[in-house]
């Protein structure tokens, strides 16, 4: 909040035309302070001003009081306003016809009170969903918020001209205020108000109104003041320009919800309702609605944006939904990278230890058969050395594809470094083992490999193999891998070009194919 500066208060002092309590409303002020007035006094006060009589009366009756009965007389529309709520009534009406000599100002007097009803009935809706408010004070707080410019367009006659597009953007013309006093209008209004011995509940908010709430600072923040401040923000809605009242409305509603804790969706409800009312009660305050279709598209405006704000929540959620899916998909996809052979693509050896043991575990507790191959490509560092490092690669990645053709989808085939490769089989007896390793031996008879350049390999293996059926002599799985290695090394000693079958009872089991 920005004090009035020393000047600033001399000049409004010295004003003689400053916006002033009419002596109907001083009368009201008065009794309220006497502890022994009574409804019947202030009915009296009320009773001499046949108009404000019949303001009264035809709110008493208005949507916004309506009550089951109707009320008759101005006893009963005192009664049901109470003495503060006439006060206030009293004030709004009297403060409306007090500044029509506007001619010489910059002030565009209408929009000023078109802007201010909606304020009021807004603050009104709004403290009506805030425990801390009470009904009256919230309407004529939101009503007097912008009392301050009515102050400072008498104070200071140039103040307001030349500002023709600004005044529809409250804002911009605080920013303006503020670039020409040190203060704004806010200020100005508290303090005008706390001189008409206004309660501090009424002139407190007001001062606030402008503040730009932060989420901590609201916890201490009266819901008055948070009324208060919503219904500026929301206003603007009332006199926007028809393309602009989407964004305006986005924009205040996404503020006040924040500072409020009220949904969108009943934001939407108060500003239907006050969409709704508003005609009525312009006519009340002889405010001109010179265009009663806005009101109407203000209405399905925020049935549409809340609505459409609402899929945009929605959207957003789902918009995290995807992101989480993509970084678990991601991280899925680094972690099956990381279990791969990065030139074959074939399973690596983290992969394979990590099968076989959980394998291994399975076989000895179920008695199932577990097959284990190990292939190791003859002679392969002399293709290195004749065709070259890179046609070694190239004769890594065919013979990968040549020993996953020859095997079953629920076999695991790995590279275990080198030119190893490894391949499990669980479930598999002996019988089938020794059906694939033939097959493995067979398939590189078969398939000779063609190299980028042209030249075609031709490319023999040797394999070692093991079946564990649960013997006690194979203490682990690595024990199984060690075995099957040592086959190989039988296969190689025997010529290569054959498999190896590891077997405890039997140690010669060299298997040569013909070619
Ligand atoms: P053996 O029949 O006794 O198995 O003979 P070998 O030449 O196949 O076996 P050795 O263990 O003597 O040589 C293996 C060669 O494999 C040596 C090494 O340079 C080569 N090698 C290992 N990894 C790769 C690789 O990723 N790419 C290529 N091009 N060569 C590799
Ligand atoms: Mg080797
Ligand atoms: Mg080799």
């Amino acid at each position: 909040m920005m004090p009035l500066s020393d000047s600033l208060i001399k000049i409004l002092r010295n004003c003689t035309n400053l916006p002033s309590p009419p002596a109907i409303a001083n009368k009201i002020i008065e009794l309220s302070s006497c502890e022994t007035s009574g409804l019947g006094d202030v009915a009296d006060v009320v009773g001499m001003d046949p108009a404000l009589s019949a303001k009264l009366m035809r709110m008493a009756n208005s949507p916004l009081y309506a009550k089951q009965r109707k009320i008759e007389n101005l006893r009963q529309a005192i009664t049901l306003f109470g003495l503060e709520g006439t006060l206030n009534i009293a004030l709004s009406f009297s403060l409306k016809h007090t500044d029509t000599d506007a001619q010489n100002s910059g002030l565009d007097y209408n929009l000023y009170w078109k802007r201010s009803l909606a304020a009021a009935m807004l603050c009104q809706e709004i403290g009506q969903r805030l425990q801390g408010c009470s009904k009256d004070s919230t309407f004529l707080a939101g009503l007097l918020q912008d009392i301050g410019m009515l102050a400072l367009d008498k104070a200071k006659p140039d103040l307001y001209k030349n500002l023709d597009e600004q005044q529809k953007h409250h804002e911009i013309l605080c920013q303006h205020e503020v670039a020409e006093l040190g203060c704004d209008h806010s200020n100005v209004g508290a303090w005008l108000l706390s001189e008409w011995h206004l309660p501090a509940k009424i002139f407190e908010p007001v001062a606030v109104s402008h503040a730009t709430f932060c989420e901590e600072s609201t916890t201490d923040t009266p819901d008055i003041s948070k009324a208060v401040a919503c219904s500026c923000w929301l206003a603007d809605i009332f006199i926007s320009e028809d393309k602009d009242v989407q964004t305006v409305m986005l924009d205040a509603v996404s503020k006040a919800e924040r500072i409020t804790g009220i949904s969108h969706v009943e934001f939407r409800d108060i500003i239907e309702s006050v969409s709704a009312n508003y005609s009525d009660l312009a006519n009340m305050f002889d405010i001109e609605v010179d265009n009663p279709r806005m009101l109407e598209f203000i209405s399905e405006q925020a049935k549409e944006v809340l609505i459409l704000r609402n899929l945009n929540k929605i959207k957003e959620t789902e918009h995290l939904q995807e992101a989480a899916a993509q970084l678990k998909s991601k991280a899925m996809e680094l972690e099956e990278e990381s279990r791969r052979d990065s030139l074959t693509k074939l399973h690596n050896r983290r992969h394979f230890d990590e099968a076989i043991m959980v394998e291994f575990d399975n076989s000895k507790k179920h008695r199932w058969p577990l097959g284990v191959i190990f292939v190791d490509l003859d002679f392969f560092k002399r293709i290195n050395d004749t065709f070259g490092h890179d046609a070694g690669d190239e004769v890594l990645v065919q013979a990968s594809q040549v020993l996953l053709k020859c095997m079953r989808d629920t076999d695991i085939v790995a590279r275990y470094g080198g030119e190893e490769f490894t391949i499990l089989l669980p479930g598999i007896n002996r019988k089938g083992v020794e059906i694939a390793c033939n097959r493995i031996i067979n398939s590189f008879h078969n398939e000779s490999i063609h190299l980028k350049n042209g030249d075609v390999i031709h490319v023999t293996v040797s394999a070692g193999a093991v079946v564990y059926q649960g013997e006690p002599c194979y203490k682990d799985w690595s024990e199984l891998v060690q075995a099957a290695d040592k086959a190989v090394y039988h296969a190689k000693e025997n010529g290569r070009d054959q498999y190896y079958m590891s077997d405890q009872q039997e140690p010669s089991n060299v298997h040569q194919i013909a070619g």
